[in-house]
């Protein structure tokens, strides 16, 4: 008897929800009459869970989270709880440190069909192929103390080796299902936190010979995104400039509409989420582009469940959507989410 996986649905705010419903059509279409069964649980979450329980991460949801076999996010926060005692986005702070999600993951490819939408040019655009793998869980953005006064503020960015030690490890694994290279991204002309980073990568890098190691400076690294995106494969990075780095190589990719991550502890469930917000400003229309959450189904399908083939599938079904200009607004296209969704349902319903 094959077991039963079990999917933890947050389906998140504004947008959020509209995308959700379109993976979730995805996942049943790709999966029906295959050996891969699940079942969902859905529970509130950010704004939702403001709304819903009095908090952006209720007690009984991360319980449940934490108890299931993958986790599904959607873009969640928004206008609605600006004036929020809690605010969404302090959900997926403790969500993430209570699961240990201490990676984020992110692939940036330029499918050919968007090729002519990214601002490289198209020789550039079409040679790229890489992931950031940024910190997640400390540096700049978790440092203590953290001051503001009237006339000066505090930040602290603080790692530990063993923090540095474990990212790097992933980063490294990663390379090697892959092109066998690794970015070391930091800042170590300058700062302490940086030497560390880059120390540790050095002893960390001895544990994986086959794999060939830059180090690069953070402000270097912003160019070469755009001048060479083609000669990086895992680009590790600390969180705050991760951070900045993923939104800038969201921008090549020519629509963040389309963009999945996910964030990996030591062990237990795996979260996989769109890359962008829950634009508001285009909330309840139908014209949000759900290819971000149907690519992040692929993602769990592959990561967390194994299921290649099926999510192979997926990612050729959203391409072909692509190519037969089947797209929202934010891609050039006219379609609306609907029909982006129920193109893409027919073609992964196709056989083989
Ligand atoms: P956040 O602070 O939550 O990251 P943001 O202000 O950075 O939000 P996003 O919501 O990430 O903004 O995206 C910026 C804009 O890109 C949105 O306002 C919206 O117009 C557009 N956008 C983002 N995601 C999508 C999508 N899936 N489909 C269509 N347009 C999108
Ligand atoms: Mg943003």
């Amino acid at each position: 008897m094959t077991e039963i996986k079990t999917i933890a649905v947050l389906k998140g705010d504004y947008i959020g929800p509209e995308i959700m419903a379109a993976g979730l059509a995805v996942l049943a279409a790709v999966t029906k009459n295959t050996t891969f069964q699940y079942r969902l649980v859905a529970l509130p979450f950010g704004g939702d869970g403001i709304d819903q329980a009095g908090d952006p991460l209720p007690a009984a949801t991360l319980a449940q989270a934490q108890a299931s076999d993958a986790i599904l996010l959607s873009a969640i926060g928004g206008p609605k709880w600006d004036q929020a005692p809690k605010r969404p986005e302090q959900g997926l702070l403790a969500l993430r440190a209570a699961l240990g999600l201490y990676a984020n993951i992110r692939p940036t490819r330029i499918s050919d069909a968007l090729v002519a939408r990214s601002p490289l040019k198209p020789e550039l655009a079409r040679q790229t192929d890489f992931v950031i793998v940024r910190e997640l869980t400390s540096g700049a953005y978790f440092g203590e103390p953290r001051v503001l006064a009237e006339t000066y503020a505090i930040d602290t960015m603080a790692y530990q080796v063993s923090e540095i030690s474990r990212i790097m490890h992933k980063g490294f694994r990663l390379a090697q299902r892959r092109r066998q290279h690794v970015t070391i991204v930091d800042k170590s002309n300058v700062l302490a936190t940086s030497k560390l980073w880059r120390r540790v990568a050095r002893e960390v890098a001895q544990d994986y010979p086959a794999v060939t190691v830059d180090y690069t400076y953070v402000d270097a690294m912003a160019m070469g995104i755009i001048a060479r995106p083609a000669t990086f494969d895992v680009i590790i990075t600390p969180n705050l400039f991760g951070d900045i780095l993923s939104d800038e190589a969201a921008q090549i990719t020519g629509s963040i509409g389309q963009i999945p991550s996910m964030s990996i502890g030591e062990s237990g469930p795996a979260l996989y989420e769109p890359i962008h917000g829950s634009a508001p400003d285009i909330a309840g229309q139908g014209i949000a582009n759900p290819m971000s959450m149907i690519h992040t189904v692929a993602m769990m399908l592959s990561e967390s469940f194994g299921e290649k083939q099926l999510a192979q599938r997926v990612t050729a079904a959203v391409a072909q959507a692509i190519a037969a200009q089947v797209v929202t607004p934010d891609m050039g296209g006219q379609a609306t989410t609907e029909a982006v969704t129920q193109y893409i349902v027919a073609a992964v319903t196709q056989p083989a």
